[in-house]
C-alpha cells in the first residue's frame, strides 16, 4: 500500500516536485563530501550543510509551478533543476583545479581567465561525475517512457505561492542557523568555502552575485576628484627618507616572517624562571637588530589579512570585514612584491594553510606575488597539521627546496599557524623543559606553550640561513601580525605580565597591542627605537632601506627613520596613540585620554592639549578616511605612480610554481641567481636540521618535492603532451 501511494504521489505534480529536489538534495550531499573539502567539525555544522542545498533547490525548482499549462511547468520545473546541476557541477570541476568556489566574476570571465580550463576539463572528469547527471537522465527516460506521466490537473497561485513560502522558510531557518554557529557569517567571510559550508552553492552565488554588483555598482560612482584629495593627503604627508638609512640594504633578499597572534609581552617575558621566547629575545636584543618596542598592531575584522593588507600595500584594512575577501579578487593594488618586481626581485609566500583561506590565492596575484606556496607544497599526514594547518617547524623545514630554487634577489614571506588561537599543541611537542602557567584559563597556558614552540621554529630557520649562507645577503624582518590574548583574558594575565587585575583600565589594553617588530640584517647597527609606530610604517621604512623612494605612491604610513616621521599611529577603531597621548576610540578629549608615558587619565586639559589632541583626531581620522575613500572605490585604476608597472594577475599560476622556478634555473643557466645554483646545482636542504619529531623517520620530506607537485604541469608543456597524444 505504501509503495502504491508514493507511486501515486509521484505522479502528481507537487510529487514530482519533491522528486527532484530529494533527487538533487542526495547529489548535493554526495559532492559535498566527496569532491569538496567543506572541513565540517562538529555534528551541528553536518547538520546545517545538509539542510543548504533544501531551501534553494524548492525555490528554483518552485519557479516551474508557476507556470499554468502541465507540459510547460514540467520542462521549466526541468530546467531549473538542470541549471541548478550545471552550476553544482561547474564547482564540482573547478574545485578540482583551484581548491576554490566559482565566483559570478569568474563564471562571467571564464572565457577570459581561465582559458587552459576548457583544455583541461576532459582531465578533470571523474567516474564519480556520473551520479550528478543520472538522476535527471532517469527521470527523462521515465517521462518519455510514461512511467511517470504529466499531471494535467490544474494547480492555482495559491499552491505555487506555499512552496516558495516553504523555501523561504527553509532558507531563514538555514540562515538562522549558519548564524548561531558562525556569527557574523557574511559580514566577515574569510573563506568562500565556509560560505559553501553554512549556506550551500546557490546562496553562496547569489549573496556573491550581490556583493560584485555592489562593487560594480561603486566603481561606477569613483570619482577623479575624490583620488586628487587622497593624492593630495599623501603628498602633503610624505616623508623623505634620511640620508643615513636610505638604501643601505639596497639588493638584499628580504625575508619577512610574521609571527601569528604574537605580541610584545612575550618579549624577555620569563615563566617559572624559563624565558618564552629566548630565540627572539636574542634577536630583539642583537647588535644587528633595530627592534621597536612601541609598536601597534593596526589590524581589525580582517586580522591576518588586515596585517598582510597594511605591510603590502601601505594601506589600511577597511572598517568592516577583510579587504583581502571582499575587495581583494578585484582591486588595482601597488604593492611590495610587484614594486620589488622593478628592482629585479623575485617573491613569494610561504604559507601551511590552503590557499583559499582569506582569498589569498586570488589576492596574492593582485599583489604581485611570483609564487604562493600553500599547504598543497607540503607534506601532508594527519600529524603534521594543527589548528590552522601546518605545524610551523614543519613549514619553515619544507619550504628550503622551494626557496632555494628563486632566482635572488628575493621578496620572500613566511606565514606561520600554529600560535593561532586555540594555541593548541600535540604532547610531542612540548618541550619538556619548559613549563608554562597554571591559570584557570587554558588558553593563557597554552599561548604561552605554542610562542615557545614557534620560537624554537624561527630559531632552526635561522641557523640554516647562516650555514647556507643566505643570511650574508638577506635582510630579515620579524613582525607579530595582532593580538593572540584578548580583552577577556586580560584579567587573569595581569599577575603573570606583572601588572594587577585590579587597577587594569582602557590604557593596559591599548598597551596589549603592541606587538614585535625588528629588522635584522649582518649591516645594520642594532639598537631599541621606542617611537611610537605601528604596522601602516613597515612598508615605507623598508622601501627606504631597499633604496626604493615611496614619493609618488599612495600610503598611509611614513618611513620610520625619516627626519619627518609623523610619530602617532591610529588603531582601525579610532584609537589614537601619540608620543604624548592615548586617546580611546578617536573621540577626542570628550572621550578617555590618558598620558602615554605615566598612564594617567588626563582629566582637566589645558588650551594646548585641547589643540594638539584636536588636531591629532582630525589627522588619525583623515588618514583612515582617505585609505578607505581609495580601497573602497578602488581608485588606484587611476593613477599609476612614475616608475611602476602594474600588476598583470593573469601572469601567475600558483599550481606549477616549481616548475616556473625549474625553467628560470634552466633558461639562465650560469647567470642563475638561485642559491642552488650559486651552490653548484646542489640541494641546500641537508643543512637543514630540525628537531620536528613529525619527520624523525621522514627526514626525505625535508629534501624531496612531494610527488603531487611534481607531476603538475606548465600549460605549454600540457598543450604540448595532449598535441602529442592527438598525433599518435
Ligand atoms: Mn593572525
Amino acid at each position: 500500500m505504501k509503495k502504491r501511494n508514493l507511486v501515486t504521489f509521484i505522479q502528481t505534480r507537487t510529487g514530482f516536485l519533491t522528486l527532484l529536489v530529494l533527487l538533487f538534495w542526495i547529489k548535493y550531499i554526495f559532492v559535498a563530501y566527496v569532491d569538496f573539502n567543506l572541513g565540517l567539525s562538529d555534528p551541528y555544522q553536518h547538520i546545517i550543510m545538509w539542510i543548504t542545498p533544501l531551501p534553494t533547490a524548492i525555490l528554483l525548482i518552485g519557479i516551474g509551478f508557476y507556470f499554468q499549462k502541465p507540459i510547460v511547468s514540467y520542462i521549466a520545473m526541468l530546467v531549473m533543476d538542470f541549471l541548478n546541476t550545471v552550476l553544482l557541477f561547474a564547482n564540482v570541476l573547478y574545485y578540482r583545479q583551484f581548491s576554490d568556489f566559482l565566483t559570478v566574476k569568474t563564471i562571467l570571465n571564464t572565457g577570459k581567465v581561465a582559458p587552459g580550463l576548457g583544455k583541461s576539463a576532459v582531465a578533470l572528469l571523474h567516474p564519480t561525475d556520473i551520479f550528478i547527471w543520472l538522476d535527471l537522465i532517469v527521470v527523462i527516460v521515465l517521462l518519455i517512457m510514461k512511467k511517470i506521466k504529466i499531471d494535467q490537473k490544474s494547480y492555482g497561485l495559491t499552491s505555487s505561492f506555499a512552496i516558495t513560502s516553504f523555501g523561504f522558510f527553509l532558507l531563514t531557518l538555514n540562515l538562522f542557523m549558519a548564524e548561531s554557529s558562525r556569527p557574523r557569517l557574511l559580514r566577515n567571510t574569510f573563506d568562500r568555502s565556509y560560505v559553501v559550508k553554512y549556506l550551500g552553492l546557490d546562496t553562496y552565488t547569489a549573496y556573491d552575485g550581490i556583493k560584485s554588483a555592489q562593487t560594480v555598482q561603486v566603481n561606477k560612482n569613483a570619482n577623479i576628484s575624490d583620488l586628487n584629495s587622497i593624492l593630495d593627503y599623501t603628498d602633503q604627508n610624505y616623508a623623505k627618507p634620511s640620508k643615513n638609512m636610505f638604501g643601505v640594504e639596497k639588493g638584499k633578499n628580504v625575508i619577512v616572517i610574521h609571527l601569528e597572534s604574537f605580541q610584545q609581552f612575550l618579549i624577555n617575558l620569563k615563566i617559572n624562571g624559563k624565558e618564552v621566547t629566548p630565540f627572539l629575545n636574542s634577536i630583539y636584543k642583537n647588535n644587528h637588530t633595530i627592534s621597536f618596542d612601541n609598536f601597534y598592531h593596526q589590524v581589525g575584522l580582517g586580522r591576518t589579512s588586515d596585517a598582510e593588507t597594511m605591510l603590502e600595500t601601505g594601506t589600511y584594512g577597511i572598517s568592516d570585514g577583510s579587504l583581502f575577501t571582499s575587495l581583494g579578487s578585484e582591486n588595482t593594488f601597488q604593492a611590495a612584491p610587484q614594486i620589488l618586481r622593478q628592482k629585479g626581485y623575485t617573491s613569494a609566500v610561504f604559507h601551511g594553510n590552503v590557499g583559499t583561506f582569506w582569498n589569498r590565492n586570488d589576492v596574492y596575484k593582485n599583489l604581485g606575488y611570483n609564487y604562493f606556496f600553500d599547504q598543497n607544497y607540503y607534506s601532508n599526514a594527519r600529524t603534521d597539521k594543527i589548528g590552522y594547518g601546518l605545524k610551523d617547524k614543519l613549514l619553515f623545514s619544507e619550504s628550503i627546496k622551494y626557496l632555494q630554487r628563486m632566482q635572488q634577489p628575493f621578496y620572500a614571506k613566511y606565514i606561520t599557524v600554529t600560535n593561532h588561537i586555540p594555541f593548541s599543541m600535540d604532547a610531542e611537542d612540548l618541550d619538556p623543559n619548559f613549563k608554562t602557567t597554571n591559570t584557570q584559563d587554558e588558553t593563557i597556558n597554552n599561548y604561552f606553550q605554542t610562542a615557545h614552540y614557534l620560537d624554537e621554529a624561527v630559531k632552526e630557520f635561522f641557523t640554516y640561513l647562516k650555514k647556507s649562507g643566505l643570511y650574508k645577503n638577506s635582510m630579515i624582518v620579524i613582525y607579530g601580525d595582532h593580538y593572540g590574548l584578548s580583552n577577556s583574558e586580560y584579567q587573569t594575565l595581569a599577575p603573570v605580565i606583572g601588572e594587577s587585575a585590579d587597577t587594569w583600565n582602557a590604557y593596559n589594553s591599548v598597551q596589549m597591542q603592541k606587538v614585535p617588530f625588528m629588522i635584522h640584517s649582518p649591516n645594520l647597527k642594532g639598537r631599541i627605537d621606542h617611537e611610537v609606530s605601528g604596522e601602516i610604517d613597515v612598508l615605507p621604512t623598508l622601501m627606504h632601506l631597499l633604496g626604493i623612494n615611496n614619493k609618488g605612491y599612495v600610503q598611509f604610513g611614513s618611513d620610520l627613520f625619516s627626519p619627518d616621521y609623523k610619530k602617532w599611529i591610529v588603531f582601525r577603531n579610532g584609537t589614537i596613540v601619540s608620543q604624548r597621548y592615548v586617546i580611546i576610540g578617536g573621540k577626542g578629549i570628550k572621550g578617555t585620554v590618558y598620558d602615554r608615558i605615566s598612564g594617567k587619565q588626563i582629566i582637566n586639559f589645558t588650551p594646548e592639549e585641547k589643540k594638539e589632541i584636536k588636531e591629532l583626531s582630525i589627522k588619525a581620522k583623515n588618514s583612515l578616511k582617505y585609505s578607505d575613500l581609495l580601497n573602497n572605490r578602488n581608485l588606484l585604476r587611476f593613477y599609476t605612480p612614475v616608475g611602476f608597472v602594474p600588476t598583470n594577475p593573469n601572469q601567475f599560476d600558483y599550481l606549477t610554481n616549481y616548475q616556473q622556478m625549474l625553467r628560470i634555473e634552466n633558461e639562465l643557466g650560469k647567470s642563475s641567481t638561485s642559491l642552488f645554483s650559486r651552490n653548484n646545482n646542489k640541494s641546500t636542504t641537508k643543512l637543514y636540521k630540525t628537531d620536528a619529531t613529525e619527520l624523525k623517520n621522514r627526514l626525505n620530506e625535508i629534501n624531496d618535492v612531494p610527488e603531487t607537485v611534481r607531476n603538475n604541469q606548465l600549460d605549454d608543456e600540457k598543450s604540448k603532451t595532449s598535441k602529442k597524444e592527438t598525433r599518435t
